[in-house]
C-alpha cells in the first residue's frame, strides 16, 4: 500500500477522535447547570453514537482494502528480522575480540523502568555496534541475577574478561565502554529513542501507526525472555484465570506513585473507556461478557470494581496486587508483574496510564506481538514518551492563528515540541519557531518521526 494511504487512513481516525474530544468536553461543560442542560446531555449522547459508528467503520477499512494480509506477513518479517540482527549482535564470532558495552541493571527504580534501562542500552549497542554485556549481579528482583529468571542476552558473550573498562563518552576506538544511565548522560546521541532506525522506518509505516513504541516493542521482545520454569509458573497461575478475548486491560498504578509521581484516578475514570470500547464493539460482534483484565498494585482494586461494575466480568488475581504492594522488589512479586504484563498485553485494547513505566511496557509488549497496536490503547495522562527521550516534536499540517484562548500561532511545516494531549480537542505545545507556548488544536498538527541512519546489518540477510 502506498505510504500516503496509510497515513491519511490513520489521521482520518485519529481525527475523528480528536472530533469527538473536542465535542466532548465542549457541550460537556456547557451542560453543567444551565437549564438547557439536558437537551445537550441528549445531543452528545446522539454525537457519541454516531462517533462510535465512524470509527468502527473506520477499523473495517484495513481488511477491506486487499493489504492486510501483506501488512501481517511484513510486520512478523520486520520483528524476525530486528530480532536476528540484535542475535547476531549479542553472539560475535570472537567474542574475546569483540567491542563491548557494559551496562548494570540494578538501577535503582521499579521493573519498567529498568528494562526501559536496559532498552536504551542495547539500542546503544545496536547503534555502535557493540555487544552487551549486561551486570546483574545482586539484582533487586533477584539477587542471583537476571540469568536465573531470564534467558541471557547472549549465549556465547557475556563478560569483558580482563580488558579495561572506559566509561562513555570515551574514545570510539575504546573496545570496552561503560554506560551511565540515560538521565545522567550529556549530549544524548541523535540514535535514542523516540528515534527509529531509517531503514526499518520505511517498512514499519507501512503496518503499524507508531514506528518508535513498534522498535521499542522489538527490543524488549528480545530482552523478555522468560526461562521456562518462570514461563511454566506464569502459565499456571493464567490458567487459573479464566482469561479469554476479547477482553479490555486496565492497569491501575495507585501506592507510591499516587501524588507522588501521577494523580489518583477513580475506576470510573478507566471503566468509560472500557464501556466505549465495547459500545463499539457490540456494532460489529455479538459481545456476549464485558471482560475485563485488571492489572495493579492496589489490593482493593479488584473488589471495588467488582462491586460498582456488576455487567461486567472482572479477571486478576488479588494476590498478584497485594505483592506488588507490600513485597515489590522480590522474585514473587516479579512473576505477578510478568503475568500480569503478560496478560496486559494479550488484551484487545488497555486503558492505562502512561506515566507510568508499566503501563508504558505494557504498549510496547502489545507491539510486538502484533501487526499495530497504536489504536489499541488509551491512557488517561501523559502521551507515549520514554524517559530521557530526545526532542518529541509534531508538525503544523494545517496553519492555525492563535490568541483565541491560550492556543498559540503557527504554519504549515512548523515544528512544536509536545507536552501532551489534553483530550479535549487541544493539546500543549511550544512553537519551535516562535518559542511560543500554549494549546495546539491536535488535529492540526502531526506526529515527526525522527529516523537515523543505523548500522543496517548486511550480513544477517534481510
Ligand atoms: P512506575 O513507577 O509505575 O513508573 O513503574 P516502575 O516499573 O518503575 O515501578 C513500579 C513497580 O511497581 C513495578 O516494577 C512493579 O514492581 C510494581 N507494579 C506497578 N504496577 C503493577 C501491576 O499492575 N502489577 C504488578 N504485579 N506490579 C505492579
Amino acid at each position: 500500500p502506498p505510504v500516503e494511504y496509510e497515513h491519511l487512513r490513520r489521521r482520518i481516525y485519529s481525527n475523528m477522535k480528536e472530533l469527538w474530544y473536542y465535542l466532548q468536553h465542549e457541550l460537556g461543560a456547557a451542560t453543567a447547570g444551565d437549564a438547557g442542560g439536558e437537551r445537550l446531555r441528549d445531543i452528545l449522547d446522539e454525537a457519541e453514537e454516531r462517533k462510535r459508528s465512524l470509527l468502527s467503520d473506520m477499523e473495517k477499512l484495513p481488511s477491506l482494502d486487499g493489504y492486510q494480509e501483506w501488512r501481517e506477513a511484513e510486520a512478523a518479517n520486520a520483528s524476525d528480522l530486528v530480532q536476528r540482527r540484535l542475535r547476531y549482535l549479542q553472539n560475535p564470532a570472537d567474542c574475546a575480540n569483540a567491542r563491548k558495552l557494559v551496562c548494570n541493571l540494578n538501577k535503582g527504580c521499579g521493573f519498567g523502568c529498568q528494562m526501559h534501562h536496559l532498552v536504551y542500552c542495547l539500542i546503544f549497542a545496536y547503534a555502535t555496534e557493540r555487544t552487551l554485556i549486561v551486570n546483574s549481579k545482586g539484582w533487586r528482583y533477584n539477587t542471583k541475577g537476571w540469568d536465573y529468571t531470564f534467558y541471557p542476552l547472549s549465549e556465547t558473550c557475556t563478560t569483558t574478561f580482563d580488558d579495561k573498562v572506559h566509561p562513555w563518552p570515551a574514545q570510539s576506538e575504546a573496545k570496552v565502554i561503560s554506560l551511565p544511565y540515560i538521565d545522567s548522560i550529556s549530549r544524548k546521541p541523535q540514535f535514542l529513542p523516540l528515534t527509529v532506525p531509517k531503514d526499518l522506518a520505511a517498512r514499519v509505516l507501512k503496518f503499524n501507526g507508531d514506528p518508535a513504541a513498534w522498535w521499542i516493542g522489538q527490543v524488549l521482545k528480545f530482552i523478555l525472555r522468560p526461562r521456562p520454569e518462570m514461563q511454566r509458573a506464569i502459565n499456571e497461575t493464567i490458567a487459573k484465570m479464566n482469561f479469554q478475548r476479547p477482553i479490555v486491560g486496565i492497569h491501575i498504578r495507585r501506592t507510591d506513585k499516587v501524588g507522588a509521581e501521577a494523580a489518583f484516578h477513580h475506576i470510573h475514570e478507566y471503566m468509560k473507556h472500557v464501556k466505549q470500547y465495547y459500545d463499539k464493539l457490540q456494532l460489529s460482534t455479538d459481545v456476549r461478557a464485558r471482560r475485563v483484565y485488571i492489572a495493579t498494585d492496589d489490593p482493593n482494586a479488584l473488589s471495588d470494581a467488582r462491586s460498582k461494575y456488576p455487567d461486567y466480568t472482572f479477571h486478576g488475581d488479588p494476590s498478584i496486587a497485594k505483592t506488588a504492594a507490600h513485597r515489590r522488589y522480590t522474585p514473587l512479586s516479579l512473576t505477578g508483574l510478568l503475568v500480569d504484563l503478560q496478560l496486559l498485553s494479550s488484551c484487545d485494547y488497555i486503558v492505562c496510564t502512561f506515566s507510568s513505566q508499566i503501563g508504558r511496557l505494557a504498549y510496547e509488549m502489545m507491539q510486538a506481538n502484533r501487526a499495530d497496536a497504536s489504536n489499541s490503547y488509551f491512557t488517561l495522562d501523559d502521551i507515549y514518551y520514554y524517559g530521557g527521550q530526545n526532542a518529541h516534536n509534531r508538525i503544523a499540517v494545517l496553519p492555525h492563528k492563535g490568541g483565541k484562548h491560550e492556543d498559540i500561532s503557527f504554519e504549515v511545516g512548523d515544528f512544536i515540541g509536545v507536552a501532551g494531549n489534553h483530550w479535549n480537542g487541544y493539546g500543549r505545545g511550544t512553537n519551535k519557531k516562535t518559542n511560543q507556548d500554549g494549546l495546539i488544536p491536535w488535529y492540526k498538527t502531526a506526529d515527526h518521526l525522527v529516523m537515523y541512519a543505523f548500522p543496517e546489518y548486511k550480513q544477517v540477510p534481510l
